[in-house]
């Protein structure tokens, strides 16, 4: 898989390596800087490294994404999930809590049996 654009762009799993790298394929893709992870980093671990660093950079200066930067890694179930991700992006009060959510989803949608493991 790669993550396109850093810690708050787009997971892209190697069965869509052929996907265009254009901001209208990949929306929020920011500066689209590419890190190609090999087989030996599992879409857990990608996970877990960004809730550490959603954690880790968050200001706290808002609920949203304090409170669910420090939740993402406790959710396993996948609604649950879906609704956190939901408030961090529409409640957050900057890019960073907005943005946060988007390779999740990805991760979600691509590796949900990865994710939520119960
Ligand atoms: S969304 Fe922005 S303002 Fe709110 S806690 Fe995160 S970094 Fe701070």
């Amino acid at each position: 898989m790669a993550l396109v654009g850093g810690p708050m762009g787009r997971v892209v799993p190697a069965s869509r390596f052929d996907t265009p790298l254009s901001y209208e394929a990949l929306p929020g893709m920011g500066h689209a800087g590419i890190v190609v992870l090999d087989d030996s980093v599992s879409a857990a671990a990608l996970a877990q490294h960004l809730y550490a660093f959603a954690v880790a950079e968050s200001c706290g200066s808002c609920t949203p994404c304090r409170v669910g930067s420090a939740q993402l890694a406790r959710c396993r179930d996948r609604a649950a999930l879906e609704r956190l991700l939901d408030t961090m992006e529409l409640g957050s009060l900057c890019g960073f809590g907005q943005g946060v959510p988007r390779p999740l989803r990805d991760l979600l949608a691509a590796f949900p049996e990865e994710l939520l493991p119960c």
